[in-house]
């Protein structure tokens, strides 16, 4: 049985004081609570160490949104998978529309990461979607298809097995506009055949491939309940614990 996981992207939100306070209300909230999904949270860099030292982090997984794509050595303001790991930080996000879109990361750069996360023992959340345009020209499916491949066809079955992904479209995210259910599940049925094709069935039943893009309590249950959703990747509605459990509890 495939995990279930609901991730929070802080993104570039909250200061120090700030995220380690939301930290700690979220690990409160959930203490002797039953949930029936995982709980990640992603954090800024300077804040994955002071959150994984303050919560449970069997309870709650720290995530970095980020990651370099070279081992270490002289690349002035970058931080490692290593440096990552060290922390305490157990996941990293890897794709998000704005690194790619505004950052340049490109298919090749992200399979440099994808292996230096595997290798520090780091689960990659992979980010993959499509832009508006390429929604309307009915391009989407290609799209989403050569992203996965690019970055992620060259791995072992082995090392594939130990990936999140996450279906983000980029015109969802942080725009109000949802994907409908059906949009989500049709999507995410095609990803997971995509995935079967080259990595067999029995693999990719157990892949989790979460959905993002404007999630919030009011949608969750019924993005949720698609039998190809295996949970939501969380921009804005992560920043406070108000709005986060109801999405963990619509599992
Ligand atoms: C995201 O950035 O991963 C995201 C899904 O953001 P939002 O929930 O704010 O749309």
């Amino acid at each position: 049985m495939r995990k279930k996981i609901v991730a929070g992207n802080w993104k570039m939100n909250k200061n120090l004081q700030e995220g380690l306070a939301l930290a700690q209300e979220l690990d409160a909230a959930l203490k002797g609570k039953q949930v029936n999904c995982g709980v990640v949270i992603g954090t800024p860099f300077i804040h994955l160490a002071s959150v994984a030292n303050a919560i449970d982090t069997e309870k709650i997984g720290v995530a970095a949104q980020n990651c370099a794509d070279k081992a270490s050595g002289a690349y002035t303001g970058e931080v490692s998978a290593e440096m990552v790991a060290s922390t305490g930080a157990k996941y990293v996000i890897l794709g998000h529309s704005e690194r790619r879109a505004y950052y340049h990361e490109t298919a090749g750069i992200l399979k440099e990461k994808v292996l230096l996360a595997l290798e520090n023992n780091l689960t990659p959340i992979f980010c993959i979607g499509e832009v508006l345009e390429e929604r309307e020209a009915n391009r989407h499916f290609d799209v989403v298809k050569s992203q996965v491949t690019a970055s992620l066809f060259d791995l072992s079955k082995e090392d594939f097995s130990r990936i999140v992904l996450a279906y983000e479209p980029v015109w969802a995210i942080g725009t109000g506009k949802t994907a409908t259910a059906a949009q989500a599940q049709e999507m995410h049925a095609f990803i997971r055949n995509t995935l079967s094709e080259k990595y067999g069935e029995e693999v990719v039943e157990n892949t989790s491939i979460l959905y993002g893009g404007s999630c919030n309590a009011s949608n969750a249950k019924e993005l949720f309940s698609n039998p190809d959703v295996d949970g939501g990747l969380i921009g804005g509605a992560s920043l406070g614990v108000d709005k986060f459990m109801p999405i963990i509890e619509a599992f």
